[in-house]
């Protein structure tokens, strides 16, 4: 469990401590000349060179309220410690001061709904987005952070996206969160009918309706206990974690690794994806792209139970 509200309170309160130590821009720069020395390790008098403080008692000071937690006194002198390595990994991510735009660029990907072209478009909302301007197919949309626009051509930043989205929907529906690693819970939810008859906790979610495959009749929820992630994940995804059916795609066809998400029909299509129970609700998800009719069967525990002959 994610603890009771005390627990929860003080976990608040030694955080807040946590940043309030970087609060200063000084103690910012002694970790980031630590980040870049070899071994990230640096002497008193180089580090206080590397950030060029001339007031003693001051560095002193900054530096003494790092020691511990984000940097250790070693013998060589004081080193980046792990906590001192998130904090600057966070910051590369550049969520925190940088606000990029990109596109949209023209994909070689053909949209499955109208077969004009997708577009890749990334804003200011920190989403990138998959979309069809001739339609207005939503293909997939996820957050991506600035760090992956970074140092990338076009075709790089797409792949990257591709992948970065992946890692983080298999993650999160092995019950890990992508972010803080805290526990999360999957549930399968949908709309079962058009009229609007819900399986699991559709009705209670908001933001729902903003999500790209809110026309798919069911998607995975995935919430986490410890940190402000809580989202939906196409159930189709469930399929590519599984080596059993991950080498079955192979032998219908489907090349899972150079086809990027957006042009997988089991991830992307509404009309893959179809309840076949409820009470334990059991998922059918086909594969339109493979050269032979397959579907699979996905369980409310996310496992994927049999494999099927697709219907349609
Ligand atoms: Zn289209
Ligand atoms: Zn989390």
């Amino acid at each position: 469990m994610a603890g009771d509200s005390s627990d929860r309170s003080r976990a608040a309160t030694d955080a807040e401590a946590a940043f309030m130590t970087l609060s200063h821009d000084l103690r910012l720069e002694i970790l980031l000349a630590l980040w870049d020395a070899p071994g990230f390790t640096l002497s008193f008098a180089e580090l206080r060179k590397a950030v060029g403080e001339r007031d003693s008692g001051s560095f002193t000071y900054h530096l003494s309220e790092l020691r511990d937690h984000f940097v250790a006194k070693t013998d060589e002198g004081y080193e980046l410690q792990y906590p001192g390595h998130r904090v600057l990994d966070a910051i590369q991510s550049g969520v925190f001061h940088e606000q990029v735009t990109v596109g949209p660029v023209e994909l070689d990907d053909d949209c499955r709904a109208c077969g004009g072209r997708l577009t890749f478009e990334y804003g200011t909302d920190y989403v990138a987005r998959i979309r069809c301007p001739d339609c207005g197919n939503r293909a997939l949309e996820w957050p991506f952070d600035p760090g992956g626009i970074a140092d990338r051509d076009d075709d790089a930043i797409v792949a990257a996206f591709d992948r970065r989205t992946r890692l983080v929907w298999s993650c999160a529906l092995d019950g890990v969160c992508p972010f803080c690693a805290g526990r999360v819970d999957r549930e399968l939810t949908g709309r079962v009918h058009e009229e609007g008859a819900c399986i699991g906790v559709i009705e209670q979610l908001d933001r729902y309706d903003e999500y790209f495959a809110r026309d798919h009749p069911a998607v995975v929820a995935v919430d986490c206990h410890r940190c402000s992630f809580y989202s939906f994940v196409p159930a189709g995804v469930v399929l590519l974690t599984r080596p059993a059916v991950t080498g079955r795609l192979h032998e219908a066809g489907v090349d899972l690794r150079a086809t990027p998400l957006w042009n997988l029909g089991f991830v992307v299509d509404a009309d893959a994806v179809a309840v076949r129970e409820t009470e334990p609700t059991r998922v059918e998800v086909a594969v339109p792209d493979a050269d032979e009719s397959l579907a699979f069967t996905v369980a409310e525990s996310c496992d994927v139970v049999r494999e099927t002959t697709a219907e349609r």
